[in-house]
């Protein structure tokens, strides 16, 4: 075996150690709250039972989440962001990094892509060889590139990203809970611990250390789930609250926001039983991302298109795109498309009769 493969084999295997760990603290919670603290040290059945049906619901909900985080698989760019043989040849071929973008622009005209790399490149993988579509990033951990990748997380083992940042943000939200819960009710005979009323069992040292870490757990879980439900409502990743994505005329944090509602929707879904639920309902395909540029106020009247760019509008409100040669196969797709929203980007920049048409869904 190469000692490469060796190096990676190990590195894989180590990658688990915070997984196993988190898993084992779960396993002796599980033993020290039902065992140690609802069988052997609550006296009353009343009380055991309600503790014991809360229990379990917060801790399958939390177990359910955590591993659909850990087990979902990243989701990675389809094939029409690969260059097609021909090009990709050509691109192989070319020494000179401007013609290598000319060839990467003449593939990306025909795909729906509106961000750009800080110096207005096309943003293009060496390593997976392919066209990054807006909000993708490589993860060099994963070794590939990740739909709306957020972050590598090595307490879930896997690259957060499309796929699963809904189960991750519920991964956080039901283990707050499950700590809070056993931090709420452990609380009363932890303080029986100090007050030497419990019965001199190695029971209450595992109610003390209960108490402790579920405490710790409460305190660290809140300040990383605050901050995501703070990007979830500014639609932004982890990676684009520290640099902002680049769209055609700059960089703009905000460029993905759709307004807190529609921002919400689009990583828990639109019908809200299902919102609390680790299965997937986020919205879209993670390669094609609505921007508020290409949306449009519904109020305004149906435009007319035309040829000509400058006389394309009726009323001349339309507001102007960046991302005119983002043309796209994608986005025209079938279920992209509603009728509801009509979008036209009247400077086409090559100057050709074409026109980008974009037709958004309005929830
Ligand atoms: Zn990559
Ligand atoms: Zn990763």
């Amino acid at each position: 075996m190469a000692p490469t493969h060796v190096l990676r084999c190990c590195q894989r295997g180590l990658a688990w150690i915070p997984v196993i760990f988190i898993a084992l603290v779960v396993c002796w919670s599980y033993y020290a709250y039902v065992v140690e603290l609802c069988i052997i040290t609550i006296p009353s059945t009343g009380e055991k039972i309600v503790y014991l049906v809360l229990f379990h619901l917060s801790f399958i909900m939390f177990v359910w989440s955590y591993w659909m985080t850990i087990f979902t698989r990243p989701a990675n760019p389809s094939k029409e962001f690969c260059l097609p043989k021909v090009e990709k040849e050509q691109y192989e071929k070319e020494e000179r990094p401007e013609n290598q973008q000319e060839i990467l622009k003449r593939v990306a005209s025909s795909l729906p892509l509106y961000t750009r790399t800080g110096a207005g490149a096309i943003r293009y993988c060496d390593r997976c060889q392919v066209i990054k579509p807006d909000r993708c990033h490589h993860c060099s951990a994963c070794d590939m590139c990740v739909l709306k990748m957020d972050h590598h997380c090595p307490w879930v083992n896997n690259c957060v990203g499309f796929s699963n940042y809904k189960y991750f943000i519920l991964f956080l939200a039901y283990s707050l809970v499950y700590c809070l819960f056993i931090a709420a009710t452990v609380l009363q005979y932890f303080i029986k611990f100090w007050t030497n009323e419990l019965p001199d069992t190695h029971a209450k040292f595992h109610v003390l250390f209960l108490f402790f870490v579920a405490a710790m757990f409460c305190i660290s879980i809140l300040s990383l789930f605050s901050y995501h439900l703070w990007l979830v409502g500014k639609n932004r990743s982890t990676i684009e609250a520290f640099r902002a994505p680049v769209f055609r005329n700059g960089p703009d944090k905000n460029g993905f926001s759709l307004g807190f509602t529609k921002n919400v929707a689009q990583v828990f879904g639109d019908e809200k039983k299902y919102w609390l639920c680790p299965i997937f309902t986020s919205q879209g395909d993670g390669l094609t991302f609505p921007t508020r540029l290409v949306n449009i106020d519904p109020e305004q009247p149906t435009v007319i298109i035309q040829p000509d760019s400058s006389k394309s509008v009726e009323d001349g409100s339309v507001p102007q795109s960046p991302m005119s040669d983002s043309q796209n196969r994608l986005l025209g797709s079938d279920h992209h498309i509603s009728d509801d929203h009509l979008s036209i980007d009247p400077l086409k920049s090559d100057g050709t009769d074409d026109i980008t048409v974009y037709l958004e869904s309005e929830s």
